[in-house]
């Protein structure tokens, strides 16, 4: 690896780690001119399925509008950003599984629902207004219904 200081061709490793998450490998290194020392980062290079929309056109999945995307259904809301992360790392860590190089984006929907039921009920009823009012208003209904229908007993006990 070349120093990004002095530009010297060869650094040696003088400590290698694995990072918090355990998806990278953190590299000290120190170049064998300078002496100077910096980090480099391995990680896995993983190809994620592209998505099918309604309409047939495919798009690139993209894991900072999914980020977005979950922090604006919890806005304001007693969720936090570690909870968030580790859900969009989980729906991207089931699309890999998928092992398809292409799926439906309603899947990744789903997923998203799924992730924001146990997240946020109130988050997840906001956000299934939006996204089930254009394939199934009836199934967004029965879903406010079991829940009011949740509530009750939780009050009556
Ligand atoms: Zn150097």
């Amino acid at each position: 690896m070349r120093c990004p200081f002095c530009g010297a061709d060869d650094s040696k490793v003088v400590d290698s780690r694995l990072s918090a998450e355990g998806d990278a490998i953190r590299r000290r290194r120190m170049c064998v001119e300078c002496n100077e020392r910096f980090t480099t980062y391995e990680t896995a290079e993983l190809t994620l399925p592209r998505l099918i929309k309604r309409d047939q056109s495919r798009s690139v999945f993209d894991e900072n509008k999914l980020r977005s995307g979950f922090l604006k259904a919890l806005e304001k809301r007693p969720v936090s950003i570690d909870a968030i992360d580790s859900a969009v790392k989980g729906i991207v860590r089931r699309l890999i599984a998928t092992g398809e190089r292409e799926v439906e984006s309603r899947l990744v929907g789903d997923w998203v629902m799924e992730a924001l039921h146990d997240l946020d009920e109130v988050a997840y009823v906001r956000f299934a207004s939006v996204y089930r009012s254009f394939q199934d208003v009836n199934a967004f209904r029965e879903e406010i219904e079991r829940m009011e229908n949740r509530n009750d007993q939780l009050t009556k006990e």
